[in-house]
């Protein structure tokens, strides 16, 4: 039985499947079946780009999957701007377009694109569900740890951009798990003196998020830093109804991202927007996705005097 299960009958929550929590809880349930099919569509149009990247005759004629990443936007911003149109090499007009999307994708819905269109996300999943399946342990970092490395992020983008902007070139495409994995160069051209760097780098990364649920996204993914930011400012975020919550942390065990979930008002801008937590919590309208800008609902407590709770 899953700790999910073993919480709820504890608290003997909901057992009757008949209420209204548990008709909305299998309501609910084709959000995951949904997001999962949406990413593997997603996950399989990068690698059949990649397969017909590998596969042409003429090699300009088809994207590589480089032009198809909004982190690549991020990567070329600055040459774009300060030269007036020019790209950092193997990058094109396509990341720009992408990016300013994907902006505007997390002002809208905060960090949906982790948890819904992101390969490397879905990768991660998956790698998820084959430790569930093989009942191996996962690893849990503590709090205080996870508060600290989830900057790591934000390290990796600094060392990124750095070196992007002083060699003008795609210097994380030589070590980027994502990259690395999904452009299928090590099927079509492996090079282990060339690319030793990056398959070490990738097979550790799957190594990790094997046991650390979606390590990556928590910790090393700087495009994960970038949307965090963004997501401070979204439209829609989940809320939680703090009169109507019994405390019971149902929602905190399905969380791939791991947030505290029971304990805040406002959802953290970490939230990747799988819907688990809503899915899984057992009491009606206590956890929901909301329009409204929360940046609005803080200026508003703090102005009562409430303090919000973001976790
Ligand atoms: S807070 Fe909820 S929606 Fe966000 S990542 Fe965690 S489980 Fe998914
Ligand atoms: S919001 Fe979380 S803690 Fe509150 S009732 Fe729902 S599942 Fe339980």
């Amino acid at each position: 039985m899953s700790a999910q299960s073993n919480l709820l009958r504890k608290l003997n929550i909901d057992f009757a499947n008949k209420t209204p929590a548990a008709r909305r809880r299998r309501q609910m349930a084709w959000t995951q079946r949904t997001r999962h099919l949406v990413q593997l569509g997603f996950a399989l149009f990068i690698l059949i780009s990649s397969v017909i990247h590998h596969t042409a005759i003429e090699d300009a004629t088809t994207a590589s999957i480089d032009a198809l990443c909004p982190f690549g936007g991020i990567e070329t911003l600055q040459r774009w701007i300060a030269s007036a149109g020019q790209y950092v090499p193997k990058t094109h007009a396509s990341n720009i377009i992408l990016l300013a999307a994907l902006v505007v994708g997390t002002l809208v819905a905060g960090g949906a694109f982790c948890g819904w269109v992101c390969p490397f996300g879905a990768a991660q999943d998956l790698l998820a569900w084959v430790r569930r399946k093989l009942k191996i342990k996962e690893v849990v970092v503590p709090a205080k740890l996870d508060r600290i490395l989830r900057y790591g992020r934000f390290v990796t983008l600094a060392v990124i951009l750095f070196q992007t902007i002083t060699t003008i070139k795609l210097w994380f495409a030589d070590f980027d798990p994502y990259r690395t994995l999904f452009s299928l160069d090590w099927l079509y051209e492996f090079n282990w003196i060339a690319s030793w760097p990056a398959y070490l780098l990738t097979l550790g990364t799957l190594a990790a998020t094997l046991f650390v649920e979606r390590g990556f996204c928590r910790y090393a993914c700087p495009l994960g830093g970038v949307i965090s930011v963004l997501g401070r400012f979204s439209l829609f975020r989940i809320r939680r109804v703090a009169t109507a919550c019994k405390g019971c942390a149902v929602c905190d065990v399905p969380c791939p991202v791991k947030l505290n979930v029971a304990e805040a008002d406002v959802i953290s801008s970490n939230c990747i927007g799988c819907m688990a937590c809503v899915d899984s919590c057992p009491v009606h309208a206590t956890l929901e996705m909301k329009l409204g800008p929360t940046w609005l609902d803080i200026v508003r407590k703090r102005k009562a005097g409430t303090p919000v709770a973001a976790k």
